[in-house]
């Protein structure tokens, strides 16, 4: 099925946002044996956007456009496309229903631009937006099926997903698992599955790196779900066989929320203690909703005098070791550990820099601590990039200590529940 992909905004030709709606369309698209054979941008200008459909609606045979659905004067999708269908523009009821409701949630007035939204090419169908207020359009403009979506990422992809992709099929079966692997390159992952990642392969096997986080994409196609499925988890599993501790979780699974559900399956906590990373790691462990059950909570002590006053770092110790040392680090874990009555701590002390390096302390140079129940444990890191890489490296280095920390302790509790009462 060949597809044509319309992105609409004027912030995109004139290059303030880049496009990334059509890149996500695109490779979810080539995933269900869908190509997309152009990509068409278009600015916020009803006539070329009525242009832009008709030519892509003779091309091809599905039709994805997303932006313009918003509820001011640029926003002019539903318009351009109820000319392309040669239909007026009607109120859709539900949707008018959905977007009073939706400002009743949020407890403010809404505004009758917002009404605009409400209204889709007649004969059209409108697709509840779950994000945002604006409904997509799903129509049909003689054979060919065209889709709107809005344009804010995050709305697009939930509406592709929940209201798109179902109903585009797929030729025969297929079966897709993504697994997330941290702690090496796409490089080094990419040379350890190279074999499975040939490009006729079925399952096809690909890799995207993306804030340090490598996830491997694996999409099997066949006749039946059964076997597409089974051929799908078989590749899988060969992954994570070849590399081992390094897979941290699958799907929607982040590094925060597989070390949450492993505290929540042994009943820990957690509290932390940062310096260089300032509160990316509350953030991220907070991500996750329900997290208050095993994350207790987090200082962020940037200066050296709020790591003495809220940590009891001795002033002594930072004095005669540095602020980014082993011993601070090590403090600053046992300090919150106690502060929140915590099982587990983690500290992490660095220099981000671009400035504050020297030679034995280079820009980079990270110290992360680990303090539980049974011991402490400092590590050290030397990341490269900039300072916003080196930060984020940091917090998820730090995380996944403690993910290594509990998958290990639990290796060890299963190994010795055989023969060992637990205390
Ligand atoms: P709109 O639905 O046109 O009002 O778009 C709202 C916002 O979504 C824009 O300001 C952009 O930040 C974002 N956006 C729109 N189209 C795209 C796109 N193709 N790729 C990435 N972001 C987009
Ligand atoms: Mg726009």
């Amino acid at each position: 099925m060949q597809t044509i992909i319309i992105s609409i905004g004027d912030e995109l030709i004139g290059g303030a946002s880049v496009d990334t709606n059509s890149a996500y369309l695109s490779a979810r698209l080539a995933e269900r044996g869908i190509v997309a054979v152009r990509h068409v941008t278009v600015g916020d200008d009803a006539n070329r956007i009525t242009q832009a459909i008709i030519g892509a609606a003779a091309e091809a045979e599905l039709v994805i456009i997303t932006g313009g659905l918003g509820p001011t004067l640029d926003d002019l999708t539903r318009r351009a496309l109820a000319d392309a269908m040669g239909v007026e523009l009607i109120e859709d009821a539900h949707s008018a229903k959905r977007i009073k409701a939706f400002f009743d949630r949020i407890g403010r007035t809404m505004k009758p631009s917002n009404l605009t939204q409400a209204m889709i090419p007649a004969g059209a169908e409108a697709m509840d937006n779950d994000c945002g207020t604006a409904p997509g359009i799903a129509a049909r403009l003689g054979r060919v099926d065209v889709f709107a979506l809005p344009g804010p990422p995050n709305e697009m992809t939930e509406m592709f997903e929940r209201q798109v992709a179902p109903r585009l099929g797929v030729a025969g079966a297929l079966a897709r698992r993504v697994l997330h692997a941290f702690g090496t390159g796409e490089s080094d992952i990419g040379e350890r599955i190279a074999d499975l990642m040939a490009r006729d392969a079925n399952p096809k096997v690909g890799t995207t790196a993306k804030g340090g986080i490598i996830s491997i994409r694996i999409v099997a196609t066949g006749q039946t779900p059964a076997d597409t499925d089974a051929a799908a988890e078989n590749t899988a599993n060969e992954i994570r066989h070849r590399l081992g501790e390094l897979i941290f979780g699958q799907d929607e699974q982040t590094l925060a929320s597989v070390v949450g559900d492993a505290l929540k399956d042994c009943g820990m906590t957690l509290a932390t203690a940062e310096s260089c990373t300032g509160g990316m790691i509350g953030q991220m462990m907070t991500e996750t909703p329900g997290a208050s059950e095993y994350f207790l909570g987090g200082i962020v002590a940037y200066a050296n005098s709020a790591k003495t006053a809220t940590l009891n770092v001795p002033a002594e110790v930072i004095e005669s070791h540095g602020a980014v040392s082993e011993q601070v680090a090590d403090t600053m874990a046992r300090g919150v550990r106690e502060k929140f009555g915590a099982d587990f701590a983690l500290s992490v002390t660095g220099i981000a820099g671009p400035d504050g390096g020297s030679d034995d302390k280079p820009v980079g140079l990270v110290y992360i601590a680990l303090s539980g129940p049974s011991s402490s444990k400092v590590h050290r890191h030397i990341f490269s990039g900039a300072r916003d890489i080196i930060r984020r490296r940091a917090a998820l280095t730090t995380i996944n200590h403690l993910r290594l920390a509990l998958t290990e302790s639990e290796g060890r509790a299963s190994k010795n529940k055989s023969h060992q009462p637990s205390s």
